[in-house]
Order: C-alpha cells, then structure tokens, then sequence
C-alpha cells in the first residue's frame, strides 16, 4: 500500500477514535482513594502511585511488615505512564540486552540474571496476590522491513547466544508465518524474557496488594514539598503533612518535588492507538498465533500486541520531547503523531484497511542518556528517588523500587553494588541547548534510518561518549 493511500485511511479510522486510555477506560477500575488530610506520622512514604511507587509499598510491607507506609498519589494510582504504556513486561534492566552490555561489559551476566530474576518475582507476586493482569510469556519478534534491519539483528544475534539466550533468526517467510505483513523480509523471535500484561489491572492488583499489606494509600495528594524535620522528613501535600524516616519520590517523568531530578531525567512523550476488537476472519489474515510482543528493527521503532479480546495496541516511533521538561495533558493528543502512525499500521498490515481505532493516548516516557533508571538521594539521604527507565519500565520498575528500599534502608548488596546503580549517566545539558541536543539527535536517527542504518557524525559523537536519546 502507498503511504498516501494508508494516510487517507488513518483519518478515516481515526474518525471516532476517544482520546482516552483504553487499559483504565474500564468499569473494573476500582473507586478513587481518599485525599490525605491533617497531620500524621509513619515510618516510610512514597511519593508517587505508579507500577515504581506500588512495587516499593509491596516490596517494604514483605520485608517489614510492621513498617508503618503512605503512598501520597497526585491524583490516582496509575495515572502515569503505568497505566498508558504497551504493556510489554520484559526481563532487561537495562533498555535492552545490547544497551546492557554496551554500558556494562562486565556486569551484562549478572544484570541478565537479577532481570530474570526480578520478571519470575513479578510473575510469583501476582500469583501470591490473585492479581489477574492477563500476564502471558509471548516473548518477543523484533521484525525487519530493510536488509540492513535483518543484517543488524544477524550481528546482534551472536551476543544473545554468547550470554546464554535463545534467538532464532528468521527469513521474511518464517516471520510472516508468525505475523503476515507484506512488509517484512525478515526477523528475530526470542520466545524468553518478554510478557504481556494488562497494565492497569497489574497497577489495581499491586495497589489492593499493598494496601491488604497494611499500606495507607491516598489519591489527589501532590507532595508539594519535602522538608528535614528532627531525624526525619516533613512531607506536605495540599491538606496536611506527613512526617517520616525516610521517603522514597517515584514520579519517574513528572516533577515531582525534588528538582534535581530534571538534570539527569527529562520526559519524553510517546503516543499509542487501540484498535476495534479483529473479526476471525481479520486475525486469520494476519496469524500472530503466538500473540509475541512485535517491535520493528529500525531507530525509530513501533511497538505492537494483541489484547485479550484481540485488539491490536499500536504505539511508539514519534518520541516528542517538549522544551523544558514540560509535562502537562495538552501533550497526550497530538493529531499528527496520531495520524502518522495510523498511516504507518495500514502500511504494515494492508489486509485490515477496514479496522478503526476506538482509542488513541499519550503519555510522558522518562528517559536518561543511558536509557536506564538511575537512583539518588537528597535531604541528607533520608530521601531516595529512582527514575529513567526510558520505554522498558514495566518490569524494570520493580527492580527499581527494589533498589530504592535498599538505598534507603542502607542495604549493601549486589544490587548496590552495580555499577548502573552506584554511577549516574552524564546529565542532560541546560535549556535550550537540551532542546537543540535532542532535536538534532531525533533528526540524526530519522536519517540514519533513512540511510541503511548509517550513523552521521553526530551520532558518532554521542556513541564515543556513550550517551543518546530514546524512547
Ligand atoms: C505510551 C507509553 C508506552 C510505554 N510502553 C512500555 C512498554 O510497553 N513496556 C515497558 O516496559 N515500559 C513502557 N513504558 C514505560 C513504563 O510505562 C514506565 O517506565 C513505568 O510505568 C514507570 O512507572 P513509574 O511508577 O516510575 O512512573 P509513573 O507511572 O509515571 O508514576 C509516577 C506517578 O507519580 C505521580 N506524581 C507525580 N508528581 C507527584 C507528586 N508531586 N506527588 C505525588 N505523586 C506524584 C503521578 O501522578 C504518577 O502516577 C511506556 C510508557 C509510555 C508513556
């Protein structure tokens, strides 16, 4: 198909689509939480009630379960990028094997280990609790749609299997046996490390788990600020404070009270569409009896899955930073991201030009120049923030958390003693170089995509110091 042909489809399909999160657009959702109000005093809170702020709640509560804990949430539990993302739930840690091991050579064993780790302790977790968050180990195919795609992913191919993992690499008709889109020529599947989850059943289960824990959670409760306090911390929301050890900020994209935060994280904004439920004959035209997780090959990447009553989630390829780390919802719709890739689904899959989309969202990405979390501290270490994880947060989310409690509760382990913990990435630059920086990076990787896979020097630059920009 044309992309002049698939652009006048996307409006079309486009035509009746809700601008809402289809995961939380649900009668399941469950009622918001009361607002915290007056003073009171705990041992431990944790700003922010995403996948990160639900995973420390949990994480301390079973380690500690006397531990006195509060979640103060802006607004709900999820509202964030945890209930808006892809749903794709993977074992790396790091943004991906090969970012892994291009960081940390000498740590790749151990960070793909704590990885597996840490998606079988998922997977246990939601057993343990009854958490029914249609989680299901497809693994992954990254498709190619250019020789150079399939030549990179031969390359990377040999790495994977160095470190133990299994990968197939397949010809346009093995991976079209899988999916069926004209456009492929070729593939890798690799049937570990990647489940599918519903994300906002997984946030409503981690969020009933931790408050049957004995955690308080409290909804539109912004902690506008953080103030040492004798031993401990002052944390102020609108209506009260909260006095306590220690605190942990996982706001991850958002501004939450600890500024600093923005030199070494900036938000990034991804856009996603939801398409009707297929009809048999629909998914008998394009196989995906495996339901794999499917990403493309290219810089600029899409991402894509089935739901559980066979829709087709859609997402990624425009990463949009906005200047000055801004977060706010205006960003969440954006007509031409939204079109664009519209356009881009009917390239990929020209047998389904009769499918609509019923839903299309937004949502801010945290991303580093490393493209993984990092973790800090401030107001004299009695508080630990994370934040980072770039587009693979899902899983690594409760690792991160993982590591915060050990941070904050002075744990020296393994974890602590990762290079990926103990040393931040090189920050962002200023405004508005920032800007400037990621404008032409994004330029850069549209060219390089456009160019066989050819890094300009630009990206040479950023690669000798081991820095860019993703999503
Ligand atoms: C469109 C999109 C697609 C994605 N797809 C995938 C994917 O398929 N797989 C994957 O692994 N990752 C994906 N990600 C990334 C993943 O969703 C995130 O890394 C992960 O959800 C981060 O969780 P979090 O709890 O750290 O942050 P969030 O979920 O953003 O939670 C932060 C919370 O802090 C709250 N908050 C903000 N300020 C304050 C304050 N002052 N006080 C109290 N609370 C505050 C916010 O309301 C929010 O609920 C995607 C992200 C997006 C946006």
């Amino acid at each position: 198909m044309t992309s002049t042909s698939a652009n006048a489809l996307a409006s079309e399909a486009l035509k009746n689509s809700s601008r809402a999160v289809f995961w939380s657009d649900s009668p399941d959702a469950p009622p918001t939480l009361p607002t915290q109000t007056g003073a009171q005093a705990v041992d431990l809170v944790i700003i922010g009630g995403g996948f990160t702020g639900l995973w420390a709640a949990v994480q301390a509560l079973e380690d500690n379960p006397g531990l006195d804990v509060v979640i103060l949430e802006a607004k709900d539990c999820g509202y964030g990028a945890s209930s808006r993302n892809g749903g794709f739930c993977e074992a790396s840690l790091t943004h991906g094997f090969h970012n892994g091991l291009s960081h940390w050579p000498d740590e790749i064993d151990t960070l793909q280990r704590l990885g597996n780790e840490n998606l079988d302790g998922i997977e246990e977790t939601l057993a343990r609790y009854n958490i029914s968050a249609d989680f299901q180990r497809t693994g992954e195919l990254s498709v190619a749609t250019e020789q150079w795609q399939l030549d990179e992913l031969h390359e990377g191919a040999a790495d994977y299997r160095a470190a133990g993992e299994t990968i197939d690499i397949l010809d346009a008709e093995g991976v079209k046996k899988l999916v069926n889109s004209p456009t492929y020529v070729g593939g890798a599947h690799r049937p570990d490390g990647t489940a599918l989850v519903n994300p906002a059943q997984l946030v409503w289960g981690l969020r009933a788990a931790a408050e049957s824990l004995g955690a308080k959670i409290y909804n539109n409760s912004p902690a506008v600020d953080v103030q040492i306090d004798g031993s401990g911390l002052a944390i102020f929301t609108p209506h009260g404070t909260v006095h306590c050890d220690r605190a942990i900020s996982a706001t991850n994209a958002y501004p939450g009270p600890i500024k600093r935060i923005s030199n070494w994280v900036i938000p990034v904004y991804d856009h996603v569409l939801m398409t009707e439920p297929l009809s048999s004959e629909q998914m008998a035209s394009i196989g995906w009896q495996g339901r794999q997780g499917v990403g493309d090959a290219a810089n600029q990447f899409h991402y894509y899955r089935l739901t559980q009553d066979n829709r087709i989630l859609w997402g990624g390829y425009d990463a949009t930073y906005h200047f000055n780390n801004s977060v706010s919802e205006r960003h969440e719709d954006s007509p031409e991201t939204h079109r664009k890739i519209a356009g881009h689904f009917f390239e990929t899959f020209p047998q389904l030009e009769d499918l609509t989309f019923t839903h299309r969202w937004g949502g801010p990405i945290a991303t580093t120049t490393k493209f993984t979390a990092t973790w800090g501290t401030s107001h004299e270490k009695r508080l630990t923030w994370v934040a980072g994880y770039t587009g693979l947060g899902v899983g690594a989310s409760r690792f991160g958390a993982r590591v915060a409690l050990d941070l904050s509760f002075g744990e020296q382990n393994e974890r602590t003693e990762l290079a990926m913990v103990r040393k931040k990435p090189l920050p962002f630059p200023p405004e508005p170089i920032r800007s400037l920086g990621v404008a032409i990076t994004k330029r850069s990787i549209q060219a390089s995509d456009a160019n066989n896979g050819a890094r300009n020097a630009w990206l040479k630059l950023l690669d000798r110091f081991g820095v860019g920009f993703d999503s």
